[in-house]
Formats: structure tokens, C-alpha cells, sequence
């Protein structure tokens, strides 16, 4: 499977999975049920990650995924570890028909989306050629996210420095607020702290 594998189709390790879990834990640590959302499960093993650490929440979670052979996988691990799972195979750039979120989580596939008459409903839509998929899926996540949600998302090293890159900061700049976290000692200089409602 090492070798064969396509890039996009890696599932997430699970020191990244308990990484991702730590930062929801301390995001939602005053809420006792959450709703969340994978709009690329693969395998499921990013998911049931956070699931499997975050034992002290009611956890109701949705999955999409475009192949059917992973989301097969995941539903097959879902059933193993008796996660409560909604599996939805689909495109996710396509229309969802699932309510609004507080967590909305992802390894995000990293390329160009085909689709481009789909590409042009979003803001983040290339002005010539394919657009990028990862930008498209940040954005179908913001859209699938509560207000006062949060969105957890493995990104590319170049995310902010592609040529793409302005209208994602303009975008994340009108749509969300960047939250950093810091665990040195309170009250900390180095973190910018936010208003509550984020
Ligand atoms: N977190 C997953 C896991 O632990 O297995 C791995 C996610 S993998 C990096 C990205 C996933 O996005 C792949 O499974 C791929 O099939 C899926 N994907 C790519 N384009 C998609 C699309 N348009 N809609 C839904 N899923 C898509």
C-alpha cells in the first residue's frame, strides 16, 4: 500500500490525529456535545481520532467522502469502534445536505479541483484555470460551520504563499478569526487574544 498509494488518498497518522484532537479538546472544552464534520474522511482515522480521545463529549459526526473504496473503510471503522457516523459519498464541493457544524475537521486534499462550471460558486474560484481544491474545501468548511464554530484543517506548507494565496487571506480575513494557542505561562504576550465569539 506504501507504494501504491495516491498522495491525496494518505490516511491521517495518528500522531497528527492526537495533535488535532488535543487542539478541539481545548477549543470546545465548555461544550459537552458537539457536532462535527469531516468533508474528507478517507478512512475515517482523522475522525474517530478525535472521537476516540475526546471521550468526555457527545460526539454526532458526519463524513464525507468522494471514494467509495475509503469510505467503505470508514464505515467498516466506524462500526469496529461503535462511532455514531453520518456517511455522505459524495463530492463535497458539491452541495451538503448537512446542517451546520461546531467542529468541522479535515486533511485536506491538496491539488486542483476539475470541476470548473462547480468551482465558479465559490470566492475562492481561480480567475483562470482549475482552482484549488484545498482553497475550495476551506471554503465549503467556513459555509459548513456554525457561527461561533471552529475549523481544524492539515494544510500545505505553501498555503500562504502560493499565487492563489491573497484572496485566501482576504477571505479568511472577512469570513473568520485565525485563533493561536500558547501554553506558556498567563498572561502571555506572544498570543494576541480575541474577542470571545470567534
Ligand atoms: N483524514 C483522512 C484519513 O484519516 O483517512 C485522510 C484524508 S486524505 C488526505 C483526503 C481525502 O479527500 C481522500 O480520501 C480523497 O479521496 C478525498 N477527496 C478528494 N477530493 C474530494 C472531493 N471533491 N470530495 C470528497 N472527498 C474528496
Amino acid at each position: 500500500m506504501q507504494q501504491s498509494v495516491q498522495p491525496n488518498h494518505h490516511m491521517t497518522p495518528d500522531a497528527v490525529g492526537m495533535f488535532v484532537s488535543y487542539l478541539v479538546g481545548k477549543f470546545t472544552k465548555d461544550q459537552k456535545e458537539i457536532v462535527m464534520l469531516d468533508p474528507a474522511i478517507g478512512t475515517g482515522n482523522l475522525l474517530f481520532a478525535i472521537m476516540n480521545q475526546l471521550t468526555d463529549k457527545n460526539i454526532a459526526s458526519y463524513g464525507v467522502e468522494i471514494d467509495e473504496t475509503l469510505i467503505r473503510l470508514a464505515y467498516a471503522g466506524a462500526n469496529l469502534q461503535e462511532h455514531p457516523l453520518e456517511f455522505f459519498n459524495q463530492d463535497s464541493l458539491e452541495p451538503l445536505f448537512i446542517d451546520p457544524s461546531d467542529v468541522v475537521v479535515s486533511d485536506l486534499p491538496i491539488g486542483y479541483y476539475p470541476n470548473d462550471v462547480r468551482a465558479v460558486e465559490y470566492e475562492l474560484k481561480a480567475d483562470k484555470g482549475h482552482s484549488y481544491a484545498h482553497h475550495l474545501f476551506i471554503e465549503q468548511g467556513v459555509k459548513h460551520a456554525k457561527d461561533g464554530g471552529h475549523l481544524f484543517f492539515i494544510v500545505p506548507n505553501n498555503l500562504f504563499v502560493s499565487e492563489e494565496a491573497p484572496k485566501l487571506n482576504d477571505f479568511l480575513k472577512k469570513h473568520t478569526h485565525i485563533k493561536g494557542w500558547c501554553n506558556c505561562r498567563f498572561p502571555c504576550s506572544r498570543v494576541k487574544r480575541l474577542p470571545k465569539a470567534s
